[in-house]
């Protein structure tokens, strides 16, 4: 839905609605005022982990709602996210937008059971799921250290600028012959992860955050 608003203002609104809350029911927002009447998925080849240029699965599907919320849950629950860890999900479900408890939707065409992906990459950046749900203290400092940060990679780099003017906050710059992203003005929105054509903006942890993440991996595999 964040396409169908001008880019001027997507670049405000990321700068602006800086907690995933406060993005998430801004994208509500606009998904009630434009609601649309059908919306279809193409599942084909999907996009995982961290994204389109980078790691894409074959699932072969193609899913189809007059209610996108609906969508959304049934699709999330293919990759292993339950509705109500996904924000616009879960807040446009409370409001009313639609339909995002699974048990109230009705599936038809494949089996549904058939269709579970058990092993999606889901991105990095899902970590912040767990940190809006975390308390304040200890648990909210390492889930801060685990969630990812954009960082430059120079060789790949041609200073092509695109990453800085898709920053809504000014915190990607051109510094010599190469990007640089000022950690401090950063609010990870990952939009210059997401322009960058060279592969040239990659997703890191500090070392403290990628220990703790590796080991919390491992454990869940166990
Ligand atoms: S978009 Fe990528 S290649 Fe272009 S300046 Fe930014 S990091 Fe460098
Ligand atoms: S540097 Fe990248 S992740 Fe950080 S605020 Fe700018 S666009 Fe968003």
């Amino acid at each position: 839905m964040y396409g169908v608003i001008p880019s001027g203002l997507r670049r405000r609104f990321h700068g602006q609605y800086l907690k995933s809350d406060d993005f998430c029911q801004m994208l509500v927002d606009i998904y009630a005022l434009v609601k649309p009447q059908l919306t279809i998925i193409d599942g084909i080849t999907a996009m995982e982990g961290e994204g389109p240029a980078r790691e894409n699965k074959d699932l072969g599907l193609v899913l189809a709602s007059r209610d996108t919320v609906a969508l959304d849950a049934v699709c999330g629950e293919i990759i292993g996210l339950k509705p109500a860890d996904v924000l616009t999900t879960r807040y446009a479900g409370e409001r009313g937008l639609g339909i995002g408890d699974l048990s109230r939707i009705d599936i038809v065409g494949e089996k549904f059971e058939d269709l579970a992906v058990n092993d999606f990459k889901l991105p990095v950046t899902f970590t912040r799921a767990a940190m809006n749900r975390a308390p304040h203290g200890p648990v909210k400092y390492i889930l801060e250290q685990i969630s990812p940060r954009p960082r430059v990679k120079k060789k790949n780099c041609t200073a092509c600028g695109k990453c800085v003017k898709a920053c809504p906050t000014g915190a990607a710059t051109i510094v010599g012959e190469n990007a640089a992203i000022d950690a401090k003005r950063c609010i990870r929105c990952m939009c210059c992860h997401e322009v960058c054509r060279f592969n040239a903006i990659y997703l890191g942890r500090p070392f403290f955050g990628k220990v703790t993440y590796d080991m919390l991996r491992a454990a869940r595999r166990m």
